[in-house]
C-alpha cells in the first residue's frame, strides 16, 4: 500500500462556475440550506449519490456536464449570488463586532478539542463532545467571535457501525482522504507542506502537517501525522478517534496540545492572523497546551517556570464535560516520565514540575496517576462545567483541589451547553417558521404563541409539518432498516415486510446517543411484556427509533445493543421498534425532527448536559427525560414530561426497575392518551399546546449562539482581562509579580492562622434587625494584612455542622499588634430568621487573582 503514490485528479471548474470551488471548501454549506440546494441542483441525483457532500460532487461531474452547466445563465447567476452572499457573511460586523459590550473583547480565541461534529462529511467525532465543539464553532462564526478551532485528522475518524446476524456491533474503519474532503493543506510560502515538529522519547520526532478546514469564518486547524517523514509508528498516532494503548492516547493528546499549539504559531506565521489571547481547552485531552505554552515563554523571554504558568494561566479556560470519573483521561506517571523526563526534559520544565500539574496530590488521589482533568483545572484561570446541575457535581468531584472551601465556593461553575440550530431545525420547519413570523418573532420565541389572526401558525399546520416530518423519518427508517438485514445476510426476498416498518401516523419515540451503561439505553426493555403491549396496541401504538454506537472496547456496551437488537428482531414487534446502525449527523438530521417524543433515561446525576433533546425541541418535539443534564434545569412541567427518578436507591437493579415502572407509567396515562386525543379535524390540541410552549419558552434557550455569548461574556472576556494585566507590555512584569507573591504566601501560610473571635451582640436568640459586631485576632506570620482577606464566613448549620447558604463577609484590617499579629473588624445586621452560624478563615487576596479561593489556601479559626 504504503509503495503506491497516490495522488488526486481535481476536477477544473469552467470560469463561470469557479465560485463553486469557494463554496464547497467553506463548511457553511452545512447549515446553509441555499447553498445546499444550489449544489443538489446540479445532478440531483448524484448529489443523493454522494450523501449530499459538494467536495464530491464537484469530483464526480463529468467535464462535459460542467460545460453544459457553465451555459445556464440563471445557474451561474445563482452561483455568484450565492458567492457574493458567503463574501458578505465572512467579512461584514457581526454581534461581536457591533452589539457586544464585554471589555477586554479578545482579538482571537484559541479553542481545542480531541474532536469536531460539524457535518457527516467530516467524521471526526464520536459523540456529544464533538457534535458540541461543532456546533460551538458554528455559532462563533455566526456571531463573529473570533475564534480558530485546534484539533487532530484522524485518518478513519470514529468506526462506522454495522450488525452481525445475531446482533453484535461490527466496527469498520473506512479510511478518509484528505484531498476529497473539504479541507486545504497549510504550505510555506514555497509550496511544501508546513509543519510541526515534536520530540519523542529515544530521540524520535513526530511530525505532522496541518489541514485547514473553514467553517464559515472560523478556521479549524487539523493535525495529521500520516507523514512520509515519520516512522510507521509515529505515522499511526493520527490514525482513529480514541483508538489504542494508553501510549497511543497519550500521544495524540501530546500533538493536540502541544502540537496544537505550535500549529497556530504556524498558522499565524503562514497568514498574518492574529496570536489568540485567550485558549479554551474544551475537556482534558487537550491539557498539555498549557504546558507548550510554558515552553515558548521560558525558551523565547528566559522566563521562569512559575512567572509563565502565571501568564500562561491566566489566559486559560478549561471546561469539563463529564461527571463519570471513568470518563477522564488519565495516565501512568510513569508514562508520563517517558515523555518528561530523562532526556526529554525540556529546558526549564523539570519534570517534576510537570507531573506536579497533573498530580491527584490530595487525599483519596492515587499518588501514581497523572489527570488531565486536573492538568486543565490548575492550569486555567476559569473552569466550568456544561449544565447547572453539572457544574454542582463538579464542584463536588473536585473539592479535594480546594479543601479549605465550601462545596459551593470551588471555582468551577457552568454553561449550559446549547445547539446551532442552522444545523439542526429543518429546512421545511425553517421554511414554515419564516413564512410567517418575523425574525424578532423567532428570536425571542413569542411568535409561536400567535394565533393564526395574529399572523401566527395555525394548529393545523403545525400537526401537518410534525406529520411531514415523522412521515419523513419513517421513509429513512424503511430503507435504513432493509439495508441493514441486507448486510445482516438477509436476502431481499425475506424483506417484504421492511417496507410497513413503522407508520407514519403513530406516536414515534428517539432514542439514539453513545451507549456507555450509564445511558441505560435497554431500560425500555425493563419489562418486556408491559413494553410489547405499548408497541402493538392497535388502537394506539407506540413506535420507537433506537440508535448508538458503543465504544469498541466497551464490552457491556456492545451487549446492550445486541439485547436491544434482539429484542426488535421478533416478529411480533419488529414493525414498532427498530435499531438503525451508524448513528451519525447525517442521520440524527432526519430522526430528530421526526419524532414525537425524544426519550432518554440516564442513571442520574451521570448526564453533563445532553444535547440531543434540545434539537428535537427546536423542531417541534417533546422531551420525556431523567431530571438530568440540561432537562434539570429547563424542564418547567409543561414542555414534555420528567420520569421521576429513585435517586437514593442504592441497589442499581433495583433503581432501574422503580424508574422503568416510572416511564411505562407516563407513557401509558400520560403521553400516549394525549397524542392520540384528537379534535374533530384530528388534530391533538393538547399536544400542540406543550409543542408551542416548548418551541416558545425552550427555543431562544436551547441555542448554542446563547450559549458562546456566555461564553464571552462570562470567560473569554474576564480571562482576557486577566491576560492582558499579567501581560503588560509584554514584558511579564504582572505574571512576575504575581508568581513571587504567590510563592511567599505559600511558603508563610503554615504560620497563618486565626488566633481567637470575639462577636459583640451574640447570645443563643438574636432578632432580625440586631447587629452583630466581630474582631478576628490573626496572626500572619511574614505576611502582610493586604495580602490576605479575614472573612467572617456565615450560614445555616446542617446536622453536620456545615455551613449552608455561606454569606461571606470581609472584615476590616483595624489594628496592628506585636509579633505579626492583628486585629480585623467587622459588623452586620442580622436580616433573616432561623439558626444561624459563623466562622472566620484567612485566605490570600490579591488583584491577579480570579478569587479567594485560587490557591486553594484557607485558614480557618479552630473551635
Ligand atoms: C446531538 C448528537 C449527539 C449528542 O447527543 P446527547 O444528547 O449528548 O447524547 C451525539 N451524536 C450525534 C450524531 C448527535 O447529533
Amino acid at each position: 500500500m504504503r509503495a503506491i503514490r497516490r495522488f488526486t485528479v481535481r476536477t477544473v471548474l469552467p470560469e463561470a462556475l469557479a465560485p463553486l470551488d469557494a463554496l464547497a471548501q467553506n463548511l457553511r454549506w452545512s447549515w446553509h440550506t441555499p447553498t445546499r440546494d444550489l449544489f443538489a441542483s446540479l445532478d440531483p441525483q448524484l448529489w443523493e449519490a454522494v450523501h449530499g457532500d459538494p467536495v464530491a460532487l464537484l469530483g464526480s461531474l463529468a467535464p462535459r456536464r460542467l460545460e453544459q452547466l457553465a451555459l445556464d445563465r440563471s445557474l451561474v447567476a445563482q452561483v455568484h449570488e450565492l458567492d457574493a452572499d458567503l463574501q458578505r457573511y465572512l467579512t461584514e460586523p457581526r454581534w461581536y463586532q457591533t452589539s457586544c459590550t464585554a471589555p477586554d473583547k479578545p482579538a482571537a480565541i484559541a479553542y481545542f478539542s480531541a474532536e469536531y461534529g460539524i457535518t457527516a462529511v467530516l467524521p471526526q467525532y464520536s459523540g456529544g463532545l464533538g457534535i458540541l465543539a461543532g456546533d460551538h464553532l458554528k455559532s462563533a462564526s455566526d456571531l463573529g467571535v473570533p475564534i480558530v478551532g485546534v484539533g487532530l485528522l484522524y485518518g478513519a475518524g470514529y468506526f462506522k457501525q454495522s450488525l452481525t446476524r445475531d446482533g453484535w456491533q461490527h466496527e469498520t474503519y473506512p479510511l478518509l482522504d484528505p484531498d476529497n474532503l473539504p479541507l486545504t493543506l497549510l504550505r510555506e510560502a514555497d509550496g511544501t507542506a508546513a509543519r510541526v515538529q515534536l520530540p519523542l522519547p529515544g530521540g524520535r520526532r513526530l511530525y505532522a502537517q496541518v489541514w485547514l478546514a473553514q467553517v464559515g469564518r472560523v478556521p479549524l486547524l487539523l493535525l495529521d501525522s500520516n507523514v512520509s517523514d515519520n516512522d510507521d509508528a509515529a505515522r499511526r498516532v493520527t490514525d482513529r478517534l480514541y483508538g489504542g494503548s494508553p501510549d497511543h492516547r497519550l500521544q495524540q493528546e501530546l500533538l493536540l496540545g502541544m502540537g496544537g499549539v505550535k500549529a497556530l504559531r504556524l498558522y499565524s506565521r503562514l497568514t498574518g492572523a492574529p496570536r489568540p489571547e485567550v485558549y479554551h481547552c474544551n475537556e482534558g485531552h487537550a491539557g498539555f497546551l498549557a504546558v507548550e505554552r510554558i515552553h515558548e515563554l521560558i525558551e523565547a523571554e528566559g522566563l521562569a517556570f512559575e512567572t509563565a504558568l502565571e501568564a500562561v494561566k491566566a489566559g486559560t479556560v478549561f471546561t469539563t464535560h463529564t461527571p463519570v470519573p471513568a470518563g477522564i483521561s488519565r495516565y501512568s506517571a510513569d508514562l508520563i516520565a517517558e515523555y518528561f523526563g530523562g532526556g526529554a526534559e525540556l529546558p526549564g520544565i523539570p519534570l517534576e514540575k510537570v507531573l506536579a500539574l497533573g498530580a491527584e496530590d490530595y487525599e483519596g488521589g492515587n499518588p501514581g496517576v497523572f489527570n488531565m482533568a486536573i492538568l486543565g483545572l490548575r492550569a486555567a484561570k476559569r473552569a466550568n462545567g456544561v449544565a447547572q446541575l453539572h457544574g454542582k457535581v463538579s464542584r463536588e468531584m473536585f473539592h479535594q483541589l480546594w479543601p479549605g472551601f465550601d462545596v459551593s465556593e470551588v471555582p468551577i461553575t457552568s454553561i449550559t451547553n446549547g445547539v446551532h440550530a442552522p444545523t439542526w431545525v429543518d429546512p421545511s420547519f425553517v421554511e414554515l417558521a419564516e413564512r410567517h413570523l418575523t425574525r424578532e418573532q423567532l428570536e425571542s420565541g413569542e411568535g409561536w404563541r400567535l394565533s393564526p389572526e395574529e399572523g401566527g401558525v395555525s394548529d393545523a399546520e403545525l400537526w401537518d409539518m410534525r406529520h411531514r416530518l415523522r412521515g419523513k423519518l419513517v421513509k429513512e427508517a424503511r430503507r435504513r432498516v432493509r439495508k441493514s438485514w441486507l448486510d445482516r445476510g438477509a436476502s431481499p426476498a425475506q424483506l417484504g415486510w421492511t417496507d410497513s416498518v413503522l407508520d407514519p401516523d403513530a406516536l414515534t419515540i428517539g432514542f439514539a446517543r453513545r451507549v456507555p451503561t450509564y445511558k441505560r439505553l435497554t431500560l425500555m426493555l425493563s419489562d418486556p411484556e408491559r413494553f410489547t403491549r405499548l408497541l402493538t396496541d392497535p388502537e394506539r401504538p407506540v413506535q420507537i427509533v433506537v440508535a448508538g454506537k458503543s465504544h469498541p472496547d466497551d464490552e457491556q456496551g456492545v451487549g446492550l445493543i445486541q439485547r436491544l437488537v434482539q429484542f426488535a428482531d421478533q416478529a411480533g414487534v419488529r414493525e414498532r421498534i427498530v435499531f438503525l446502525p451508524n448513528y451519525d449527523i447525517a442521520m440524527a438530521q432526519t430522526l430528530m425532527p421526526g419524532c414525537d417524543v425524544w426519550l432518554n433515561n440516564p442513571l442520574r446525576p451521570l448526564e453533563a448536559s445532553g444535547t440531543s433533546g434540545m434539537k428535537c425541541a427546536l423542531n417541534g418535539a417533546l422531551n420525556l427525560s431523567i431530571l438530568d443534564g440540561w432537562w434539570d434545569e429547563w424542564y418547567d412541567g409543561r414542555n414534555g414530561w420528567a420520569i421521576p427518578t429513585a435517586d437514593g436507591v442504592e441497589d442499581p437493579a433495583a433503581r432501574d426497575q422503580l424508574e422503568a415502572a416510572a416511564l411505562y407509567e407516563i407513557l401509558e396515562s400520560t403521553v400516549v392518551p394525549r397524542f392520540y386525543d384528537r379534535d374533530d379535524d384530528g388534530v391533538p390540541r393538547h399536544w400542540m399546546e406543550m409543542v408551542r410552549h416548548t418551541l416558545a419558552t425552550l427555543g431562544p434557550k436551547v441555542q448554542a449562539t446563547r450559549m458562546v455569548r456566555e461564553y464571552v461574556e462570562r470567560l473569554y472576556s474576564p480571562v482576557a482581562g486577566y491576560a492582558h494585566a499579567l501581560d503588560g507590555p509584554s514584558d511579564h512584569r504582572g505574571a512576575d509579580e504575581l508568581a513571587r507573591w504567590k510563592t511567599r504566601v505559600r511558603q508563610a501560610w503554615p504560620a497563618v492562622r486565626v488566633d481567637h473571635v470575639e462577636a459583640d451582640g451574640v447570645a443563643d436568640v438574636v432578632k432580625v434587625g440586631d447587629r452583630i459586631s466581630m474582631t478576628a485576632y490573626v496572626s500572619l506570620g511574614d505576611l502582610r494584612p493586604e495580602d490576605v482577606e479575614v472573612q467572617a464566613v456565615a450560614g445555616r448549620p446542617d446536622e453536620a455542622d456545615n455551613l449552608r447558604d455561606l454569606i461571606v463577609l470581609p472584615l476590616e484590617p483595624a489594628e496592628a499588634l506585636e509579633g505579626g499579629r492583628y486585629a480585623f473588624r467587622g459588623e452586620r445586621t442580622l436580616d433573616q430568621t432561623g439558626p444561624f452560624g459563623y466562622t472566620v478563615r484567612i485566605v490570600p487576596c490579591h488583584d491577579g487573582l480570579a478569587g479567594y479561593t485560587e490557591l486553594g489556601l484557607a485558614a480557618a479559626a479552630q473551635h
